[in-house]
């Protein structure tokens, strides 16, 4: 079986697009993040991801981004709410088996990056 979990965290930071007329100018917004994890259960401690450690390393990566520019933080990223999830998604891949990243823009939209996993899931047990 397969288990999943959730962390969750917020900042503000600014932005800029070329499409106008959305964005064009530099401004800022108020992100939610949610990053799911997935892994198998470890039946000792009946935990599949430590979330309390996910949750930390989500917030220390947030707080990085907090009051920045995100062209600036993220470069040859376009700063879209999916170019935000795909790049957040992409940094906690290093540690986390993180199977989906959604980033809401100013509590209204949210943009979902989505990671396949293979039939047997990814190969991440605690022990
Ligand atoms: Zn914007």
């Amino acid at each position: 079986m397969q288990y999943t979990g959730l962390a969750r965290a917020e900042f503000e930071a600014g932005h800029q697009l070329d499409s106008p007329p959305r964005c064009s100018r530099l401004h800022g917004h108020r992100y939610g993040v949610e990053v799911e994890v997935e892994g198998r259960l470890n039946h000792k401690t009946s935990l599949a991801v430590d979330l309390d450690a996910l949750a930390e390393s989500l917030s220390a990566l947030c707080a990085e981004l907090r009051d920045r520019d995100l062209n600036e933080m993220m470069p040859g990223v376009i700063t879209t709410p999916y170019g935000v999830a795909a790049w957040i998604m992409e940094r906690l891949l290093a540690t986390w088996p993180v199977t989906r990243v959604s980033v809401t823009e100013s509590g209204s939209t949210t943009a979902t990056a989505t990671r396949e996993v293979r039939a047997h899931g990814p190969a991440y047990v605690t022990h």
